[in-house]
């Protein structure tokens, strides 16, 4: 059955939820149109013309790309000048963009995950917090027979989690009514006879970033043909979410021996490097991109080193005066996420049925010399 872009997007977006990302990044489909077939996706951090030849090559019509394709408004579409090009090149070839940035350097797994596994960081938290999600209470109404099913597929989807407490639920017994109308096909009674069910009121809680998720399941594990279900917003608030990553190094090593570390995990020639190389480091903060903005918060948080991208020349005096070492390892190494994006894809389509491949043309625009 053919695979349409809206699965592809509802795919990326339970992982990397478009309210994990930063206020008014511009995220989502960007070109073409969600109920494009799937034939083929391409994972890149950026579209270029070259990314778009490849794409075409592989006879792929989905680019996942991390950084926007548009990302200040569009006043002409030229094709004279490189934006206008680019965007008649992908709607001229059928070509459909979206969008994964923000949300996918908060997301759990994301960008600043993976920069923190490969360093091996120990016990990674969120360097700075900006979303706080929001709790929802969830309530289902199901016959005995199917009680365990319908909470063992809820809380299997993500719900009834507190803490590190899963399947937390609260059931009560009760008796449920309904009367089946004109053209039903009810599981149980019959047509126009009110009936009287024993029933289970299921009460659980769900983050509303996975609610949508909770419900498609409650629904396909239910035996109604019409499940009776309330949501209710709640004053509580679930866990933050956040960009970069704070943890300490397995062990404590110099400032260079972290360096030629980070060289070798993020697979680069190069990095800048501000502070004594041999003064000592086990705490450890990473931010994926331009990060320069959040050093006093890693300072804060009690970092020895902040590694970040595009980190410009007062922001490395700053951190020199204030004690904190910087290590710039360029803000392409976030093309280390697009293998996990990926294996996300793929273990919903494994091939042959879609091919995805991350870009193997797009490359550091810096070149080291
Ligand atoms: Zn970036």
């Amino acid at each position: 059955m053919a695979v349409r872009g809206e699965s592809l997007i509802r795919t990326l977006e339970e992982w990397a939820p478009p309210s994990l990302a930063v206020e008014k990044d511009p995220i989502g489909l960007q070109v073409g149109d969600p109920e494009a077939e799937v034939n083929g996706v391409l994972v890149t951090l950026d579209v270029t013309e070259e990314v778009i030849d490849e794409a075409l090559r592989l006879g792929a019509n989905w680019i996942v790309s991390h950084h926007a394709v548009i990302y200040r408004p569009l006043r002409q579409l030229r094709g004279d000048r490189p934006a206008g090009r680019l965007a008649a090149k992908l709607l001229k070839n059928g070509i459909n963009v979206y969008v994964t940035h923000t949300n996918l350097d908060t997301a759990v797994g994301g960008v600043n995950d993976v920069l923190a596994e490969k360093l091996g960081l120990e016990n990674p938290d969120v360097l700075v917090p900006h979303v706080r999600e929001r709790l929802k209470k969830i309530v289902v109404f199901i016959p005995e027979d199917h009680h365990m099913k319908v909470l063992n597929a809820m809380c299997e989807a993500g719900a009834g989690w507190i803490g590190d407490y899963s399947h937390c639920t609260f059931n009560l017994r009760g008796t449920g009514t309904f009367l089946p109308g004109e053209g039903t096909d009810p599981y149980i009674g019959q047509q126009g006879k009110l009936e009287q069910v024993e029933e289970v009121r299921l009460e659980t809680i769900v983050p509303e970033s996975i609610q949508s998720r909770v419900v498609e399941a409650m629904i396909q594990a239910h035996p109604y043909e019409e499940v009776a279900y309330d949501i209710y917003p709640l004053e509580l608030s679930g866990p933050s979410f956040g960009l970069g990553r704070i943890g300490r190094l397995p062990e404590k090593m110099t400032l260079q021996t972290l360096a030629e570390r980070v060289k070798e995990a993020y697979e680069i020639p190069a990095l800048r490097l501000v502070g004594d190389p041999d003064r000592p480091v086990s705490t450890v903060a990473v931010l994926g991109g331009s990060g320069s903005r959040y050093a006093q918060q890693a300072l804060e948080r009690g970092a020895d080193v902040f590694i970040t991208g595009d980190i410009d020349y007062h922001a490395a005096l700053d951190a020199l005066a204030s004690g904190l070492a910087l290590i710039d390892p360029g803000h392409h190494v976030e093309r280390l996420v697009l293998e996990r994006v990926c294996q996300v894809l793929r273990e919903k389509w494994a091939p042959p049925e879609i091919q995805v491949v991350p870009t193997s043309v797009h490359r550091d625009p810096f070149q080291f010399l």
